[in-house]
């Protein structure tokens, strides 16, 4: 049976299924592409805070309740920068501190941050393959009622308030997709590819935005599901919902898959959606999607997996070769 999975992942939804799937696969079969539009420069650090969810996530390192950083992490380096007037609004643990003081030094000794998420993946234990979209700087921006944001100040510094009218993905349109990601897409080993319950407009649009991705989506063989990240018409966290509807859509996992349609084949609803009328054409799979335990990602992934194998394709073919 063929064996290799790539999930297009955001940060903390995606990082939860991409475990189940993990945890699920041989551990060297699952291939994340990471969304990168969210990374930025902050205290002369290259912050890449959607890989280092990923990485501590498939490392066992993640902190469960927040979601982001390391577990039983402390915080000396904040209380310190505090006494000396630094900046608060963006919190860095000490064991997280080394993640970035390291990338930024490899970084700027002329690696890849795909060479640099690739062997600090490895030396955290991590078996899965895990990619940057692109090596290429991208940077999420968001036009809101407050301006122009970047999106660690929207996200973070202003807890998603300003309603958002317009998003762009700065550099996108110039960026190659990283080394591996198109590759990975073309393998003929690839049993699905996923697109995980990620927000659709700032964590899977900029992975979307990288020339080359939404045609290697195309032309790959493997059927391709994507799985909601509102349940009942919200999100389990963060701003999606409250997103959807200040661009004009209605929040709903529906609403969702209309955004996927002409890319996916399967799209995965929660049970308490299973009336979610989708696009002609997308293959609706009914499952509980909320994954609180450990066991809710695994049964989650072994879900998308067999859904997948018995999900025809539906997508209109490109005529590129598959
Ligand atoms: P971020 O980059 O850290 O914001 O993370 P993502 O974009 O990967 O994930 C945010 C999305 O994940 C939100 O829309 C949430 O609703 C969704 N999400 C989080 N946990 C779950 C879950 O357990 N089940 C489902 N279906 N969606 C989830």
């Amino acid at each position: 049976m063929k064996s290799r999975v790539v999930i297009l992942s955001g940060g903390i939804g995606g990082a939860k299924l991409a475990l189940g799937l993990y945890r699920t696969l041989p551990a060297d079969a699952l291939t994340v592409v990471v969304n990168t539009g969210d990374d930025f420069r902050h205290l002369g650090l290259a912050i890449s805070p959607d890989i280092d969810t990923l990485v501590y996530t498939l490392a066992d390192l993640a902190d469960p309740q927040r979601g982001w950083g390391r577990r039983d992490e402390t915080w000396s380096f904040m209380a310190a920068l505090s006494t000396l007037g630094g900046p608060q609004w963006f919190q860095l643990g000490d064991g997280d501190l080394a993640m970035h003081v390291e990338r930024t030094r490899r970084l700027a000794d002329g690696e890849t941050l795909s060479a640099v998420t690739a062997d600090i993946a490895r030396r955290l234990g991590v078996r899965a393959t895990v990619l940057p979209m692109s090596d290429a700087p991208v940077r999420t921006r968001l036009r809101t009622d407050a301006g122009w944001l970047d999106f660690q100040d929207y996200f973070v510094g202003r807890r998603c308030e300003p309603a958002v009218s317009e998003i762009r993905f700065d550099g996108a349109a110039d960026a190659t997709a990283a080394p591996g990601v198109l590759a990975a897409l073309a393998d003929p080993d690839l049993r699905a590819v996923v697109i995980a319950p990620s927000n659709p407009y700032v964590s899977i649009d900029p992975i979307l935005a990288v020339p080359g991705l939404r045609d290697a989506l195309a032309d790959t063989a493997a059927p391709i599901v994507a799985v909601s990240p509102l349940i009942g018409g919200a999100a389990v966290k963060g701003p999606t919902a409250k997103m959807m509807r200040e661009l004009g859509a209605t929040a709903s996992a529906a609403e969702v898959a209309r955004r996927y349609a002409g890319l996916i084949d399967g799209f995965v609803v929660d049970t308490v959606d299973a009336d979610a009328e989708l696009p002609g054409g997308i293959r609706r799979i009914v499952a509980p999607t909320l994954m609180t335990s450990l066991e809710d990602r695994e049964r989650l992934g072994r879900t998308v997996l067999a859904s997948a194998q018995t999900c025809p394709r539906t997508r209109p073919a490109t005529g590129r070769g598959t």
